[in-house]
């Protein structure tokens, strides 16, 4: 049985050799990047920044390059065959001094929410499916304090004022919360303009919240805005 297997697996690879999700080039294992997509991601850049009310705000990619490209794919094209490239940066950065210090700062996490309508549309979470189970294993899995009250238009097009006219009062508590004292980690999968996470995060504070941390999977600290902006 083994060898009929072993000889399935090489007819498989031998017909679909596995490719990178990026740039479609041949890659060593499936659903994994190229030797040359990786090397343009995996300078690995955990860059922090403080954007008020936000306490901290750190990246694991720098919105550019392969990682906006797996971004685009995910969120534009629904390709879910990025995702597994993606869980891998965030497990390879997972032992660095600055995400356990992070991790270790904080009481909580929880994932920026969709409209229910926009989740319903796409059928998932991206930022849940890069994060969710990344943060189960590291002891804090994602909890839910938020509702997108309001469906937004898609933001990429908008500049920072026009998005912060869009995105004001978006967000409402779930439930009435008592979140006194909470060190609260929120994960997004971009952030460019941070106004999507600072709008979370004066909501999380209005409900007694002490910091609020950002890790975002991809960012953009004005080093390169161009378009997608969110
Ligand atoms: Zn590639």
């Amino acid at each position: 049985m083994n060898f009929l297997r072993e000889l399935w697996d090489a007819v498989i690879y031998f017909l679909f050799p596995p490719r990178c999700p990026v740039c479609r080039e041949f890659a060593d294992e499936r659903y994994q990047l190229c030797a040359a997509c990786q090397q343009k991601i995996l300078r690995l850049d955990l860059y922090d920044q403080k954007v008020p009310p936000i306490d901290k705000v750190l990246r694991v990619t720098k919105y550019r390059g392969g990682s906006r490209e797996m971004l685009r794919a995910l969120k534009f094209d629904d390709n879910l065959r990025v995702v597994p490239a993606m869980k891998k940066i965030l497990d390879d950065v997972s032992d660095r001094t600055e995400i356990l210090s992070l991790l270790a700062a904080v009481d909580c996490a929880t994932i920026v929410p969709l409209h229910a309508d926009r989740l319903k549309e796409r059928g998932f979470n991206q930022t849940e499916l890069i994060f969710g189970e990344w943060l189960a294993k590291k002891n804090l899995p994602p909890k839910n304090f938020l509702i997108r009250a309001i469906a937004t238009p898609k933001l990429y097009n908008l500049g920072k004022a026009e998005r912060q006219k869009v995105l004001s009062g978006v967000f409402a508590p779930l439930e009435p919360v008592d979140l006194r004292g909470q060190k609260i980690l929120i994960v997004d999968d971009i952030f460019t303009t941070g106004t999507t996470c600072r709008e979370c995060a004066t909501v999380l504070k209005s409900l007694g919240a002490e910091k609020i941390f950002v890790l975002a999977f991809a960012a953009d600290f004005g080093e390169n805005l161009g378009d997608n902006r969110r």
